[in-house]
């Protein structure tokens, strides 16, 4: 790999492979394999995982927003989109750009219904979203005879998936609400199928889903964080490839003298001389105050580096007492080690956030085809 002279984010497609066969390998050869790209690819590159996925037969994407989607299809990506959270003033951008919307409440049904009218749809894919249990979005089961009315004899949608989302996949004591909402989601799927003509596919696993629940795959899958190289179990994390690698350098060495403090508000004092190193990044590029202060750690030619101080905008000062290193010097703030779910584990967080985070002024290198 290639060392770096500014704060890089790398981003390695051929991981990227590996996870995606890994997971697949996971699958029934006919379920449906779904790639969540919302924001940025989970702060990677979104239209460079897409094409990367788009080569390898992926069946679908998913996005968060509307906005996202635009950009993909503006990459020229021509998979399906579908957009879990649209809000109504983007229904006729989605419409115009071939999106795939979530409907998952009575008013955002009559108003895509509306938009769909206006624009003469016929047979707009949408997918309806039911809740289980998360109690975040979607219909309840209740919703079914107003759903199955408000499209009778309108010819603008075509529902193409029924779906839910599972709230605790990865947590092994929430097992029984788990296979709870799986229940619920057969129950109100049955209840449906019963009450139209036509066929739908259906889905609810996300990642940890895939693996802790095979059972449940019905007739797709969508998987966000495990492409992304996480499993939410180290025995799976072990599996994976992680996508992305946070990289620094080394700007500027300091000798501290004892009782000598260091950064804004003096959060750090020298216990003794200590040699620390400045880096260029900081809370502004995604690296959040709550890793500072001793908390976590970067890795400096494969040695350990605390943070120490409160972390500032646009640097971090780390110890780096003892390491042989020098200005100019790579630092690995997350990648293989430390991962970044070990990284967001020191200030009680998760891969997601850490990740989904790393803001756009980090520069994105690719590397791997
Ligand atoms: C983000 C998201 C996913 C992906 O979940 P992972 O745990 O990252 O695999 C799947 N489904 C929905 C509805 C989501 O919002």
């Amino acid at each position: 790999m290639p060392k770096t002279s500014e704060t890089t984010l790398e981003i390695d497609l051929g991981a990227l492979e590996h996870n995606h066969n890994y997971l697949k390998s996971k699958l029934h050869s006919s379920t449906k394999f779904m790639a969540v790209v919302k924001a940025f690819g989970y702060g990677s590159d979104a239209i460079r995982i897409a094409k990367k996925l788009e080569a390898l037969d992926i069946d679908y994407f998913a996005v968060a927003y509307v906005k996202e989607g635009l950009v993909l299809r503006d990459a020229g990506i021509k998979t399906p989109i579908i957009v879990l959270h649209p809000q109504p003033v983007s229904f006729g951008v989605l419409i115009d750009r071939c999106l795939e919307p979530s409907l998952y409440s009575p008013r955002i049904l009559k108003l895509f219904l509306k938009t769909a009218s206006e624009k003469n749809q016929k047979n707009h894919p949408v997918h309806i979203k039911f809740n289980t249990g998360l109690n975040r979005l979607g219909f309840w089961e209740s919703d079914i005879d107003f759903i199955v009315e408000q499209l009778n004899g309108r010819e603008e949608l075509k529902v193409v998936s029924l779906f839910s989302h599972l709230a605790s996949s990865e947590d092994e004591k929430e097992k029984d609400f788990t296979l709870a909402q799986i229940e619920s989601f057969k129950k109100i799927y049955a209840e449906f199928d019963k009450k139209v003509a036509f066929k739908t596919f259906k889905h609810i696993l996300n990642t940890s889903g895939i693996i802790n629940y095979p059972e449940a795959q019905f007739d797709m899958v969508r998987s966000g964080i495990g492409l992304y190289g996480f499993g939410n179990d180290p025995e799976m994390d072990k599996q994976l490839k992680p996508v992305a690698t946070l990289k620094t350098v080394i700007s500027q060495i300091h000798r501290i003298e004892p009782n000598v403090s260091v950064g804004y508000n003096r959060k750090f004092t020298s216990d003794g001389y200590r040699i620390t190193a400045t880096l260029p990044i900081g809370h502004a590029d995604g690296i959040g105050r709550q890793y500072g202060n001793g908390k976590t750690y970067v890795s400096v030619n494969g040695k350990k580096a605390l943070i120490i101080g409160n972390v500032c905008m646009d640097m971090i000062m780390i110890d780096i007492t003892g390491l042989d290193c020098k200005e100019g010097d790579e630092v690995i703030v997350f990648g293989k080690h430390p991962s970044a779910e070990d990284f967001a584990t020191t200030a009680n967080t998760i891969s997601y956030e850490l990740l989904a985070g790393i803001s756009q002024r980090a520069k994105r290198v690719i590397i791997g085809t």
